[in-house]
Protein backbone atom coordinates (compact mmCIF):
# COMPACT_ATOMS: atom_id res chain seq x y z
CA UNK A 1 0.00 0.00 0.00
CA UNK A 2 1.07 3.77 -0.91
CA UNK A 3 0.62 7.45 0.12
CA UNK A 4 -0.09 8.84 -2.72
CA UNK A 5 -0.54 12.16 -2.69
CA UNK A 6 -1.84 14.67 -5.70
CA UNK A 7 -1.54 18.65 -5.85
CA UNK A 8 -2.44 21.28 -9.10
CA UNK A 9 -0.15 24.08 -9.58
CA UNK A 10 0.40 27.20 -11.70
CA UNK A 11 -1.72 28.59 -13.53
CA UNK A 12 -5.40 26.99 -13.15
CA UNK A 13 -6.80 24.59 -15.86
CA UNK A 14 -10.28 23.18 -16.87
CA UNK A 15 -9.60 19.74 -16.47
CA UNK A 16 -7.50 19.61 -13.23
CA UNK A 17 -10.50 18.64 -10.86
CA UNK A 18 -11.20 15.80 -13.75
CA UNK A 19 -7.55 14.86 -13.19
CA UNK A 20 -7.43 15.15 -9.34
CA UNK A 21 -10.35 13.05 -9.35
CA UNK A 22 -8.97 10.32 -11.19
CA UNK A 23 -5.96 10.30 -9.52
CA UNK A 24 -7.70 10.19 -6.27
CA UNK A 25 -9.76 7.42 -7.03
CA UNK A 26 -7.48 5.10 -9.07
CA UNK A 27 -5.35 5.51 -6.13
CA UNK A 28 -8.11 4.27 -3.97
CA UNK A 29 -9.05 1.35 -6.41
CA UNK A 30 -5.34 0.30 -6.58
CA UNK A 31 -4.90 -0.27 -3.23
CA UNK A 32 -3.39 2.22 -1.96
CA UNK A 33 -4.15 5.99 0.28
CA UNK A 34 -4.90 9.19 -1.94
CA UNK A 35 -4.35 12.69 -0.14
CA UNK A 36 -4.74 16.13 -1.63
CA UNK A 37 -1.96 18.72 -1.18
CA UNK A 38 -4.44 22.09 -0.65
CA UNK A 39 -2.98 25.45 -2.36
CA UNK A 40 0.13 24.36 -4.92
CA UNK A 41 3.38 24.30 -3.25
CA UNK A 42 1.94 26.97 -0.57
CA UNK A 43 0.34 23.81 0.85
CA UNK A 44 3.51 21.21 0.61
CA UNK A 45 6.06 24.09 1.92
CA UNK A 46 2.92 24.82 4.98
CA UNK A 47 2.10 20.96 5.22
CA UNK A 48 0.03 19.80 8.35
CA UNK A 49 -4.02 18.78 7.96
CA UNK A 50 -4.96 21.77 7.19
CA UNK A 51 -2.73 21.76 3.63
CA UNK A 52 -2.28 18.06 3.67
CA UNK A 53 -5.54 16.27 3.40
CA UNK A 54 -6.59 12.27 3.01
CA UNK A 55 -9.24 12.09 0.73
CA UNK A 56 -11.84 9.24 0.02
CA UNK A 57 -14.17 8.18 -3.20
CA UNK A 58 -16.99 10.61 -2.07
CA UNK A 59 -14.52 13.62 -1.67
CA UNK A 60 -14.49 14.32 -5.30
CA UNK A 61 -17.67 13.31 -6.80
CA UNK A 62 -19.45 15.77 -9.04
CA UNK A 63 -15.27 16.64 -9.93
CA UNK A 64 -15.47 15.47 -12.99
CA UNK A 65 -16.72 18.34 -15.39
CA UNK A 66 -15.83 21.56 -13.06
CA UNK A 67 -13.63 24.21 -14.33
CA UNK A 68 -10.89 25.78 -12.14
CA UNK A 69 -9.15 23.34 -9.07
CA UNK A 70 -10.99 22.36 -6.17
CA UNK A 71 -7.88 21.87 -4.16
CA UNK A 72 -6.34 25.38 -4.82
CA UNK A 73 -3.45 26.69 -7.03
CA UNK A 74 -0.50 28.83 -6.35
CA UNK A 75 2.45 30.56 -6.81
CA UNK A 76 4.72 29.66 -4.36
CA UNK A 77 8.29 31.85 -4.20
CA UNK A 78 9.01 29.52 -1.27
CA UNK A 79 9.66 26.54 -3.11
CA UNK A 80 11.83 28.12 -5.50
CA UNK A 81 14.52 27.76 -2.56
CA UNK A 82 16.08 24.91 -1.09
CA UNK A 83 14.88 25.84 2.54
CA UNK A 84 11.02 25.87 1.06
CA UNK A 85 11.93 22.66 -0.43
CA UNK A 86 13.04 21.04 2.40
CA UNK A 87 10.35 21.94 4.70
CA UNK A 88 7.97 20.12 2.04
CA UNK A 89 10.16 17.90 1.91
CA UNK A 90 9.61 17.20 5.96
CA UNK A 91 5.88 17.93 5.43
CA UNK A 92 5.67 15.20 3.08
CA UNK A 93 7.41 12.34 5.48
CA UNK A 94 5.76 13.67 8.63
CA UNK A 95 2.52 12.77 6.84
CA UNK A 96 3.69 9.91 5.17
CA UNK A 97 3.36 10.41 1.65
CA UNK A 98 5.53 8.43 -0.62
CA UNK A 99 4.39 9.54 -4.08
CA UNK A 100 3.29 12.81 -5.46
CA UNK A 101 1.57 13.47 -8.66
CA UNK A 102 1.67 17.23 -9.71
CA UNK A 103 -0.42 18.46 -12.38
CA UNK A 104 0.22 22.25 -13.35
CA UNK A 105 2.30 24.09 -16.37
CA UNK A 106 6.03 23.83 -17.16
CA UNK A 107 6.93 25.68 -14.05
CA UNK A 108 5.59 23.73 -11.62
CA UNK A 109 6.83 20.58 -13.30
CA UNK A 110 10.52 22.25 -13.35
CA UNK A 111 9.74 22.86 -9.50
CA UNK A 112 8.72 18.61 -9.52
CA UNK A 113 11.56 17.57 -11.16
CA UNK A 114 13.90 19.95 -8.94
CA UNK A 115 12.23 18.24 -6.28
CA UNK A 116 12.63 14.84 -6.84
CA UNK A 117 16.35 15.49 -7.92
CA UNK A 118 17.17 16.93 -4.45
CA UNK A 119 15.36 15.10 -2.18
CA UNK A 120 17.82 12.15 -1.36
CA UNK A 121 20.11 15.07 -0.11
CA UNK A 122 16.89 16.43 1.73
CA UNK A 123 16.18 13.80 3.23
CA UNK A 124 20.14 12.86 4.63
CA UNK A 125 20.20 17.08 5.51
CA UNK A 126 16.83 16.13 7.67
CA UNK A 127 17.89 12.49 9.23
CA UNK A 128 21.13 14.73 10.69
CA UNK A 129 19.48 17.18 12.06
CA UNK A 130 17.68 14.90 14.05
CA UNK A 131 13.98 15.98 12.41
CA UNK A 132 13.48 12.57 11.12
CA UNK A 133 14.36 9.29 12.14
CA UNK A 134 17.02 6.99 10.84
CA UNK A 135 13.71 4.25 9.88
CA UNK A 136 12.04 7.75 8.36
CA UNK A 137 15.26 8.14 6.08
CA UNK A 138 15.55 4.76 4.66
CA UNK A 139 12.05 4.32 4.58
CA UNK A 140 11.37 7.72 2.43
CA UNK A 141 14.47 7.29 0.88
CA UNK A 142 13.04 8.10 -2.75
CA UNK A 143 10.15 9.54 -3.41
CA UNK A 144 8.35 8.75 -6.60
CA UNK A 145 6.77 11.99 -8.43
CA UNK A 146 5.07 12.19 -11.55
CA UNK A 147 3.71 15.17 -13.75
CA UNK A 148 0.37 15.60 -15.47
CA UNK A 149 0.50 18.64 -17.84
CA UNK A 150 -2.04 20.96 -16.87
CA UNK A 151 -1.99 24.20 -19.43
CA UNK A 152 -4.45 25.79 -21.43
CA UNK A 153 -1.63 27.42 -23.52
CA UNK A 154 -0.65 23.63 -24.75
CA UNK A 155 2.72 24.80 -24.40
CA UNK A 156 4.55 21.81 -23.06
CA UNK A 157 6.86 19.93 -25.35
CA UNK A 158 6.64 16.22 -25.37
CA UNK A 159 2.95 16.26 -25.59
CA UNK A 160 0.08 16.68 -28.29
CA UNK A 161 -2.08 18.59 -26.32
CA UNK A 162 -2.31 19.95 -22.15
CA UNK A 163 -5.65 19.26 -19.82
CA UNK A 164 -7.14 22.51 -20.34
CA UNK A 165 -5.95 23.56 -23.57
CA UNK A 166 -9.10 22.67 -25.78
CA UNK A 167 -11.51 23.82 -23.28
CA UNK A 168 -10.15 27.28 -23.49
CA UNK A 169 -9.95 27.02 -27.70
CA UNK A 170 -13.58 25.99 -26.83
CA UNK A 171 -14.35 29.01 -24.54
CA UNK A 172 -12.12 31.05 -27.39
CA UNK A 173 -14.56 30.45 -30.20
CA UNK A 174 -17.73 30.54 -28.20
CA UNK A 175 -16.73 34.20 -27.58
CA UNK A 176 -15.92 35.04 -30.75
CA UNK A 177 -18.85 33.61 -32.19
CA UNK A 178 -20.28 36.22 -30.22
CA UNK A 179 -18.53 39.13 -31.13
CA UNK A 180 -19.07 37.94 -35.07
CA UNK A 181 -23.19 38.38 -34.72
CA UNK A 182 -22.21 42.23 -33.17
CA UNK A 183 -19.24 42.31 -35.95
CA UNK A 184 -21.41 41.70 -38.63
CA UNK A 185 -24.43 43.85 -37.83
CA UNK A 186 -22.55 46.81 -37.29
CA UNK A 187 -19.78 46.01 -40.28
CA UNK A 188 -17.18 46.13 -37.49
CA UNK A 189 -14.28 44.88 -37.00
CA UNK A 190 -12.79 43.39 -33.73
CA UNK A 191 -9.20 42.68 -32.35
CA UNK A 192 -9.82 39.83 -29.90
CA UNK A 193 -6.32 39.34 -27.61
CA UNK A 194 -6.44 35.51 -26.53
CA UNK A 195 -3.49 34.16 -24.12
CA UNK A 196 -0.46 32.39 -25.17
CA UNK A 197 2.88 34.46 -23.92
CA UNK A 198 5.65 32.01 -25.63
CA UNK A 199 2.73 29.68 -27.67
CA UNK A 200 -0.11 30.75 -30.15
CA UNK A 201 -1.33 27.59 -30.23
CA UNK A 202 -4.83 28.87 -28.97
CA UNK A 203 -4.56 31.81 -31.48
CA UNK A 204 -3.75 29.51 -33.90
CA UNK A 205 -6.10 27.00 -33.41
CA UNK A 206 -8.90 29.89 -32.83
CA UNK A 207 -8.34 31.81 -36.45
CA UNK A 208 -8.97 28.63 -37.94
CA UNK A 209 -12.00 27.56 -35.98
CA UNK A 210 -13.62 31.13 -35.92
CA UNK A 211 -12.45 31.98 -39.53
CA UNK A 212 -10.54 34.81 -38.33
CA UNK A 213 -9.36 37.28 -40.70
CA UNK A 214 -5.69 37.18 -39.57
CA UNK A 215 -3.86 36.34 -36.75
CA UNK A 216 -0.50 37.15 -34.45
CA UNK A 217 1.27 34.88 -32.93
CA UNK A 218 5.30 35.06 -31.06
CA UNK A 219 6.50 32.05 -33.35
CA UNK A 220 5.86 34.37 -36.41
CA UNK A 221 7.04 37.33 -36.11
CA UNK A 222 7.04 40.11 -39.11
CA UNK A 223 8.40 43.86 -39.68
CA UNK A 224 5.88 46.51 -38.57
CA UNK A 225 5.41 47.14 -42.03
CA UNK A 226 4.98 43.82 -43.84
CA UNK A 227 2.63 42.69 -40.76
CA UNK A 228 0.92 45.80 -41.82
CA UNK A 229 0.63 45.76 -45.71
CA UNK A 230 0.13 41.74 -45.29
CA UNK A 231 -2.86 42.25 -43.08
CA UNK A 232 -4.20 45.52 -44.79
CA UNK A 233 -3.84 43.68 -48.24
CA UNK A 234 -6.01 40.59 -46.73
CA UNK A 235 -8.58 42.36 -44.75
CA UNK A 236 -8.86 44.84 -47.74
CA UNK A 237 -9.53 41.76 -49.91
CA UNK A 238 -11.99 40.19 -47.38
CA UNK A 239 -14.15 43.65 -47.40
CA UNK A 240 -14.05 43.81 -50.84
CA UNK A 241 -15.58 40.86 -51.31
CA UNK A 242 -18.33 41.51 -49.02
CA UNK A 243 -17.59 40.21 -45.82
CA UNK A 244 -19.16 42.72 -43.15
CA UNK A 245 -16.75 42.06 -40.76
CA UNK A 246 -13.46 41.66 -39.51
CA UNK A 247 -11.94 39.30 -36.70
CA UNK A 248 -8.20 39.76 -35.99
CA UNK A 249 -6.91 37.23 -33.04
CA UNK A 250 -3.95 38.47 -30.93
CA UNK A 251 -1.90 36.29 -28.57
CA UNK A 252 -0.45 37.83 -26.12
CA UNK A 253 3.01 37.19 -26.59
CA UNK A 254 2.98 38.40 -29.92
CA UNK A 255 5.42 40.36 -31.25
CA UNK A 256 7.63 41.92 -34.36
CA UNK A 257 11.04 41.49 -35.57
CA UNK A 258 12.17 44.33 -34.13
CA UNK A 259 11.55 43.14 -30.54
CA UNK A 260 8.47 44.94 -29.90
CA UNK A 261 5.36 43.76 -28.91
CA UNK A 262 2.44 43.97 -31.30
CA UNK A 263 -0.38 45.11 -29.46
CA UNK A 264 -4.19 45.17 -30.40
CA UNK A 265 -4.12 48.66 -29.99
CA UNK A 266 -1.30 48.96 -32.78
CA UNK A 267 -3.25 46.69 -34.83
CA UNK A 268 -6.33 48.92 -34.21
CA UNK A 269 -4.58 51.74 -35.32
CA UNK A 270 -3.91 50.36 -38.70
CA UNK A 271 -7.02 49.61 -38.82
CA UNK A 272 -8.79 52.56 -38.82
CA UNK A 273 -6.13 54.63 -40.13
CA UNK A 274 -5.66 52.34 -43.37
CA UNK A 275 -8.64 50.93 -43.68
CA UNK A 276 -10.88 52.93 -42.40
CA UNK A 277 -12.77 50.34 -40.35
CA UNK A 278 -14.81 50.87 -37.65
CA UNK A 279 -12.88 48.76 -34.68
CA UNK A 280 -12.90 47.94 -31.44
CA UNK A 281 -10.79 45.82 -28.84
CA UNK A 282 -11.71 42.71 -26.85
CA UNK A 283 -9.40 41.34 -24.20
CA UNK A 284 -10.52 37.85 -23.17
CA UNK A 285 -8.89 37.55 -20.43
CA UNK A 286 -9.62 35.54 -17.43
CA UNK A 287 -12.88 34.32 -19.45
CA UNK A 288 -10.49 31.79 -21.38
CA UNK A 289 -9.89 29.82 -17.84
CA UNK A 290 -13.16 29.49 -16.93
CA UNK A 291 -16.17 27.38 -17.48
CA UNK A 292 -16.87 23.31 -17.41
CA UNK A 293 -14.07 21.02 -19.14
CA UNK A 294 -15.06 20.19 -22.66
CA UNK A 295 -15.36 16.83 -23.19
CA UNK A 296 -12.19 16.13 -24.66
CA UNK A 297 -10.36 17.56 -21.55
CA UNK A 298 -12.36 15.65 -19.29
CA UNK A 299 -11.26 12.69 -21.61
CA UNK A 300 -7.75 13.01 -21.48
CA UNK A 301 -7.91 14.30 -17.70
CA UNK A 302 -9.16 10.93 -16.46
CA UNK A 303 -7.02 8.91 -18.55
CA UNK A 304 -3.72 10.76 -17.61
CA UNK A 305 -5.05 10.11 -14.06
CA UNK A 306 -5.16 7.02 -14.29
CA UNK A 307 -1.82 6.08 -16.09
CA UNK A 308 -0.11 8.42 -13.19
CA UNK A 309 -1.11 6.45 -10.58
CA UNK A 310 -0.16 3.37 -12.56
CA UNK A 311 3.57 5.81 -13.05
CA UNK A 312 4.02 5.75 -9.54
CA UNK A 313 3.11 2.35 -8.27
CA UNK A 314 5.56 0.80 -10.94
CA UNK A 315 8.33 3.30 -10.64
CA UNK A 316 11.62 2.59 -8.72
CA UNK A 317 14.07 4.86 -7.82
CA UNK A 318 16.47 4.07 -11.03
CA UNK A 319 14.19 5.48 -13.32
CA UNK A 320 13.79 9.28 -14.03
CA UNK A 321 10.34 10.77 -13.07
CA UNK A 322 7.18 10.36 -16.05
CA UNK A 323 5.40 13.21 -17.36
CA UNK A 324 2.49 11.96 -18.50
CA UNK A 325 1.48 13.16 -22.00
CA UNK A 326 -0.64 12.51 -25.41
CA UNK A 327 1.17 11.36 -28.39
CA UNK A 328 -1.06 10.22 -31.64
CA UNK A 329 -4.26 10.08 -29.11
CA UNK A 330 -2.37 7.39 -27.14
CA UNK A 331 -1.30 8.16 -23.23
CA UNK A 332 2.17 7.81 -23.32
CA UNK A 333 4.57 8.50 -20.57
CA UNK A 334 7.89 10.50 -21.47
CA UNK A 335 10.92 11.30 -18.83
CA UNK A 336 10.17 14.65 -17.10
CA UNK A 337 13.61 16.33 -17.26
CA UNK A 338 13.61 15.88 -20.99
CA UNK A 339 10.09 17.59 -21.54
CA UNK A 340 10.99 19.82 -18.88
CA UNK A 341 14.40 21.10 -20.79
CA UNK A 342 12.59 21.15 -23.87
CA UNK A 343 9.84 23.65 -23.32
CA UNK A 344 12.57 26.14 -21.60
CA UNK A 345 14.63 25.95 -24.83
CA UNK A 346 11.46 26.67 -26.78
CA UNK A 347 10.51 29.52 -24.52
CA UNK A 348 14.02 30.79 -24.54
CA UNK A 349 14.69 30.36 -27.94
CA UNK A 350 11.26 32.26 -28.83
CA UNK A 351 12.27 34.68 -26.17
CA UNK A 352 16.18 35.82 -27.64
CA UNK A 353 13.76 36.13 -30.98
CA UNK A 354 15.90 33.23 -32.29
CA UNK A 355 12.99 31.77 -34.24
CA UNK A 356 14.65 29.62 -36.88
CA UNK A 357 15.96 27.28 -33.37
CA UNK A 358 12.56 27.03 -31.58
CA UNK A 359 11.17 25.57 -34.83
CA UNK A 360 14.06 23.26 -35.07
CA UNK A 361 13.45 22.33 -31.89
CA UNK A 362 9.79 21.86 -32.55
CA UNK A 363 10.82 19.81 -35.61
CA UNK A 364 13.52 17.60 -34.15
CA UNK A 365 10.74 16.68 -31.31
CA UNK A 366 8.01 15.55 -33.95
CA UNK A 367 10.42 13.88 -35.92
CA UNK A 368 11.48 11.67 -32.66
P1 LIG B 1 3.01 27.04 -14.41
O1 LIG B 1 3.18 25.75 -13.71
O2 LIG B 1 1.58 27.28 -14.81
O3 LIG B 1 4.00 27.21 -15.55
P2 LIG B 1 4.58 28.88 -12.72
O4 LIG B 1 5.68 29.02 -13.68
O5 LIG B 1 4.09 30.11 -12.04
O6 LIG B 1 3.27 28.22 -13.35
O7 LIG B 1 5.04 27.84 -11.59
C1 LIG B 1 4.19 27.52 -10.52
C2 LIG B 1 5.01 27.31 -9.25
O8 LIG B 1 5.96 26.24 -9.46
C3 LIG B 1 5.86 28.49 -8.84
O9 LIG B 1 5.14 29.46 -8.11
C4 LIG B 1 6.91 27.81 -7.97
O10 LIG B 1 6.42 27.55 -6.68
C5 LIG B 1 7.13 26.49 -8.70
N1 LIG B 1 8.28 26.61 -9.60
C6 LIG B 1 8.32 27.11 -10.85
N2 LIG B 1 9.58 27.08 -11.34
C7 LIG B 1 10.36 26.58 -10.37
C8 LIG B 1 11.76 26.30 -10.25
N3 LIG B 1 12.61 26.56 -11.24
N4 LIG B 1 12.20 25.77 -9.08
C9 LIG B 1 11.35 25.50 -8.07
N5 LIG B 1 10.04 25.74 -8.13
C10 LIG B 1 9.53 26.27 -9.24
Amino acid sequence: QRNIAVMTSGGDAPGMNANVRAVIRTAIFRGSRAFAIYEGYTGLVRGGPEYIREMHWHDVRGWLAEGGTNIGTARCKEFRERAGRLQACFNLISAGIDALVVCGGDGSLTGADLFRAEWPSLVEELASSGKISADQATQYATLNICGTVGSIDNDMASTDATIGAYSSLARICQAIDYIDATANSHQRAFVVEVMGRHCGWLALMAGIATNADYIFIPEKPASKKDWEDHMCGIVGKHRKRGKRKTIVIVAEGAISNDLKPITCKDVLKVLVDRLGLDTRITTLGHVQRGGTAVAYDRILATRQGVAAVDAVLAGNADTPSPMIAVAENKIVSRPLVDAVRLTKQVAEAIENRDFAKAISLRDAEFNE
